[in-house]
């Protein structure tokens, strides 16, 4: 079953937060997904892990959406 949240993210989505990364980069990637979110920004590839609460508060939108990638059949899909 799919839990619906206030904001809805998903595993390998790919986020913008409320403040960009040092390095200028404001585009995080949801690398793991649980009571911590791990995320990994694009731009220098340093992960941070947030309690949920907290990645909740800094997430200010979802940029790409893994599950709407999957949508678009940009490659074939595998056959056996
Ligand atoms: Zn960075």
């Amino acid at each position: 079953m799919v839990t619906i949240e206030r904001k809805s993210f998903g595993l390998h989505d790919i986020v913008e937060m409320k403040k960009p990364h040092p390095c200028g980069t404001n585009a995080w990637k949801v690398i793991r997904m649980g009571m911590d979110i791990r995320m990994k920004c694009t731009g220098c590839g340093h992960s941070v892990l947030l309690p949920r609460s907290r990645f909740e508060k800094r997430l200010k939108k979802v940029l790409i959406s893994a599950a709407e990638q999957e949508k678009e059949p940009k490659k074939p899909p595998e056959s056996l």
